[in-house]
């Protein structure tokens, strides 16, 4: 049985990747980059823990319920819960979802640094976003991504770069739930208040 360590879920959201999407954050992160969009989500401790088999019935239901076309998943550093997210990742795809993945190693250190379970994570993801977020050079011209440095890689033929270029400004959606609890997500964070 495969567990997560999850920070956030949004079930249905817009602004975190092509077309609508459930947005999964992971809890944990061993990098420090200053300037880092999701403190909270940085430190290697139990958060939510939720077992794969679960999410993967959220992720159906937001199929049925909200029409997503894929998932996306992000941190804290999702590299890390690799054999989880495969799991997740492989199920997504065989229900026609597609998979995208944010993380602040490249891509190519992804391969070199022998992740656990990264390879199989990497053979059902689309789009991978790689590199740390830089503060200084704050993107502008480019969807989803936080800075400049940070580069999108295309690992099948779902999706290319003209997914790319903002054409409707930035979004950033914002959320009240049945407890008045006020949260937001879109570039380059996810808060609640
Ligand atoms: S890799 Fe991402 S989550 Fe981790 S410290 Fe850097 S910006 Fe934050």
């Amino acid at each position: 049985m495969a567990w997560l360590n999850l920070a956030a879920v949004v079930d249905a959201t817009e602004a975190e990747g092509p077309g609508t999407r459930t947005a999964i954050w992971v809890q944990g992160c061993l990098k420090r980059c200053p300037s880092c969009c999701n403190p909270d989500f940085l430190r290697v401790e139990p958060a939510s823990l939720l077992e794969v088999e679960q999410l993967k019935k959220q992720i159906e239901s937001n199929k049925n319920h909200f029409g997503i076309e894929g998932i996306t998943l992000l941190g804290g550093e999702p590299v890390l819960q690799a054999p989880g997210l495969s799991e997740l990742a492989k199920f997504a795809h065989s229900i026609g979802l597609s998979v995208m993945l944010f993380t602040g190693y490249k891509l190519e250190e992804l391969n070199e640094r022998q992740f656990s379970g990264i390879d199989k994570l990497l053979r059902y993801v689309d789009i991978v976003v790689d590199g740390e977020f830089e503060l200084d050079s704050i993107e502008r011209s480019r969807n989803w991504v936080g800075s400049e440095n940070q580069k999108f890689h295309y690992l099948s033929e779902r999706y290319d770069s003209a997914i790319e270029p903002i054409k409707e400004g930035v979004i950033t959606e914002w959320r009240i739930d049945p407890y008045g609890v006020v949260s937001a997500n879109g570039i380059p964070f996810v808060v609640k208040f």
